[in-house]
């Protein structure tokens, strides 16, 4: 007699991989940023994807100068975009600091008081 194991379906299309660290806002607009270099070009090397000042700083490597150039004027442009782009629901944002959150975010104004009460609420 044959065993028939039911399996879970493990292979369920993954999405937003490299940017689960940050909202739904950032990785709506950014993923497929880094997906194209990721998967475009073999060569290249992302180094760290990191929140930086409430920017979304992403570093590539690759041992081409003049790719370098390239990459780095890229990631320069998702920098700024994303100083301006809500981290969590993508519209218009501003860059946040404030004695309120832990490291300085980029949010909307409904996103910040909502942030902000969800912290308050906790104390
Ligand atoms: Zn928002």
């Amino acid at each position: 007699m044959y065993t028939f194991y039911k399996r879970k379906r493990t292979k369920k299309k993954r999405k937003n991989v490299m940017l689960n660290n940050f909202g739904l806002g950032w990785r709506n607009l950014f993923e497929s940023h880094v997906e194209y270099v990721k998967t475009s070009m073999s060569e290249v090397n992302i180094l760290s994807i990191e929140r930086y000042n409430a920017m979304l700083r992403i570093k590539f490597e690759t041992g081409d100068t003049h790719l370098q150039f390239i990459l780095d004027c890229f990631a320069y442009k998702i920098e700024r975009d994303s100083a301006k782009t809500c981290e969590h629901c993508g519209e218009y944002g501003f860059r946040r600091f404030g004695e309120w959150l832990q490291e300085p975010l980029c949010l909307c104004t409904p996103c910040y008081v909502k942030h902000v009460d969800s912290i308050l609420s906790q104390q």
